[in-house]
């Protein structure tokens, strides 16, 4: 047997239970992996609560994790049994140990901890193809990245500085403007309120090629006010609620903006595609240009308090759960 946290129904915290579960068995291009570390993230909320649908019930959620290759199934090539691994965006790794595609998985290189593997990929892995590919951040270019102090947020801010552009961070607080700032923030506004006049001001009144929006459904309008003609609203999550439906006729009005709303999952699906972007981030988190913050850990089976803790928007950085 194994333990792992599921769920029996949507909802709060309380509905995830710490229960045994039999031993998975690796199928053809599976493998097993026993967890040193389980990465906690915002889009396990929204399966927790039903905002994102379960698969099937019950069910282990958690979308991310660090460890080490124990078994492998037929017809794998990707990883061997004993290797260092990690993955993100495979559902179930609130578990002791679990099954999962081995296309999945990437090996971590060996100056990279399985802490810090279990807290960067899923968040590193968004920033990257959020500065790389969704848009592709230049030097002088000033942008606005919300949640700043965040788990993607911070990594964020880090690599938009590394690559030369200048961040506007928003956060909720004093505390967390500090951590952002010496996170690569060059400005940070405390609350939403005030941002399209700070943007203002510090553009010159033109506003911003690109705004990271994670909070969706409170900060919608205000980061399309952000944007300078032509620019591009990155709508990449809901930690306030999804985005009700848009009348895009708006996007015109604003001067003839973008809006995406892309998820890792796409920008990841083909093997050659995670293993660059695995290999971008692990670039960068090696050179030291991207410091992955682990800022709270706790025990997996405590997973209903680590979520508590997020949702109350009382955590910064990354946030690892320890089987
Ligand atoms: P964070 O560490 O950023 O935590 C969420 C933060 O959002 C809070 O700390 C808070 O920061 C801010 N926030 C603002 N309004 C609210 C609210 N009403 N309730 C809760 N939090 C709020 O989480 P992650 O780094 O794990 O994820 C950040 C976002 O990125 C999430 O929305 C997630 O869904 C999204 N995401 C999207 C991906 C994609 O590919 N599309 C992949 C990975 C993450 P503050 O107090 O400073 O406002």
């Amino acid at each position: 047997m194994t333990k792992a946290i599921r769920i029996h129904a949507h909802g709060g915290p309380e509905v995830m239970q710490w229960e045994d579960v039999p031993t998975p068995e690796p199928g053809a291009g599976e493998a097993l992996v026993q967890h040193a570390a389980v990465g906690l993230n915002y889009i396990d909320v929204y399966f927790r609560t039903g905002l994102y649908k379960a698969p099937s019930m019950p069910m282990t959620i958690g979308m991310e994790g660090a460890g080490t290759v124990t078994a492998i199934g037929p017809g794998v090539t990707e990883v061997a049994v004993g290797d260092r691994v990690a993955y993100a965006g495979a559902i179930g790794s609130y578990a002791t140990e679990r099954v999962l595609p081995a296309e999945k998985l990437v090996k971590l290189p060996a100056g990279i901890d399985f802490k810090t593997g279990a807290a960067m990929m899923l968040q590193g892995m968004t920033a990257q193809y959020l500065v790389r590919r969704t848009h592709t951040v230049k030097p002088g270019e000033t942008i606005v990245v919300h949640a700043a102090a965040g788990g993607v947020g911070l990594i964020l801010c880090q690599w938009a500085k590394h690559i030369g552009a200048t961040v506007i961070g928003v956060v909720s607080s004093e505390a967390k403007a500090e951590l952002a700032r010496a996170h690569g923030a060059a400005h940070v506004v405390i609350g939403y309120e005030k941002l399209v006049a700070e943007v203002k001001r510090l553009t010159g009144g033109t506003g911003v090629p690109v705004v990271y929006d994670s909070i969706g459904k409170d900060t919608f309008t205000t980061s399309l006010d952000c944007l300078a003609p032509l620019g591009l609203m990155a709508s990449y999550g809901n930690a306030s609620g999804p985005v009700p439906p848009v009348d895009i006729g708006i996007l015109a009005a604003k001067g003839s903006l973008y809006l995406t709303r892309p998820t890792l999952a796409t920008y990841t699906a083909k093997r050659a595609d995670l293993l660059a972007t695995a290999n971008d981030l692990f670039d960068v988190v090696q050179k030291g240009a991207v410091k992955i913050e682990v800022n709270q850990t706790f025990a997996l089976k405590d997973a209903g308090a680590a979520h508590t803790a997020l949702e109350a928007r009382k955590t910064t950085g990354s946030t690892v759960l320890l089987p």
